[in-house]
């Protein structure tokens, strides 16, 4: 049973990227910051915001794993989220697409706006909501079906059953994923055929043929060897002109590869939000600083 108590969006000031760090969020626009909350972070404006997320606290039951985190994912741009393992990563990419709604116990507070649509309002469709933002594994999952049905699946259950209009939609996500040439002749095989790393582009073509907004990518690569890896790393760079991509990785250096904006959490908290380049060559606290240095974690 997930709860949700709303919360006001503030009007992001626009600041043209440029780093505002002494202009944080208000932790909690409606009083006092809950207890165990730490500083407030350091946060950058993002000049194109898609989603805003604002003063989320999320609780397992009676233990707290995310608290108070405002922050604002750009479109078109690659936003990921690191920290060390148990700070609340991929919680707060589930809070994204209201995947927590499946776990028992979970209680949300605060507020996220995907474009105008305030996703945890009364009547707002979970199911309908995944098809704006698709999501894609640490391991790949296709279903044991061929590669055509498995891109087909999402359109099909969205009512489609034109097998020309079906056709187009599965060549045109299994080129964005970067998989058409590998696949096209053979699109009536199995899925299970694929390797792992042709496996992972095909779940990313499932996700993209029901035309998302968003693309989640929870530690996409940590199951792949370093040339399928390597693939998706590349395809993030022509992702990312069509979606807003957030990637979880515990992965340091393919968080300074493949992000723009890096958020880095602590035992739930959101210590440092900031460019990429900035993050990684000139952070802006201490903390991130020794983390991204492999001082702790
Ligand atoms: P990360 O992705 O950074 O490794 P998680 O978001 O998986 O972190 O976990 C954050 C905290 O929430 C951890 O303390 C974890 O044990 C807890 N947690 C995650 N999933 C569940 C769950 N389904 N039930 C209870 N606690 C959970």
């Amino acid at each position: 049973m997930v709860m949700i108590q709303g919360a006001p969006v503030a009007d992001a000031t626009r600041a043209g990227g440029r780093a505002v760090t002494d202009a944080p969020r208000p932790r909690d626009p409606g009083g006092a910051a809950p207890a165990g909350v730490g500083p407030v972070p350091e946060t950058v404006e993002v000049p194109d915001p898609l989603i805003k997320i604002r003063t989320v606290d999320l609780f397992y039951g009676a233990s707290q794993a995310l608290k108070g985190i405002s922050l604002d994912i750009p479109r078109c741009q690659v936003t990921a989220f690191i920290g060390p393992s148990g700070c609340g990563k991929s919680t707060l990419l589930r809070c994204l697409n209201r995947m927590n709604d499946l776990i028992e116990g979970v209680t949300i507070k605060g507020s996220i706006h995907i474009g105008d649509l305030d996703i945890y309002a009364p009547g707002v469709d979970p199911t309908a909501l995944r098809k704006r933002v698709g999501m894609v594994f640490q391991k790949s999952n296709p279903f044991p079906k061929s590669i055509f049905e498995n891109v087909a699946y999402g359109p099909r259950i969205h009512g489609m059953n034109n097998r020309k209009e079906l056709a187009d939609i599965v060549e045109k996500s299994l080129t964005r994923a970067g998989l058409w040439e590998e696949a096209k002749d053979r699109l009536d095989h199995s899925a299970l055929e694929l390797s792992g790393g042709q496996q992972q582009r095909l779940c990313i073509a499932r996700a993209l043929a029901v035309d998302p907004e968003v693309l989640l990518m929870d530690e996409p690569c940590s199951a792949l060897d370093p040339v399928s890896t390597a693939r998706i790393e590349e395809l993030l760079f022509d992702l990312k002109k069509r979606y807003a991509i957030v990637i979880v990785t515990h992965n340091m250096q393919q968080a300074g590869r493949v992000s723009d904006y890096t958020a880095f959490l602590l035992e739930g908290n959101l210590v440092e939000f900031n460019a990429t380049e900035r993050m990684f060559t000139k952070p802006s606290l201490k903390k991130t600083e020794d983390y991204i240095t492999g001082r702790f974690g």
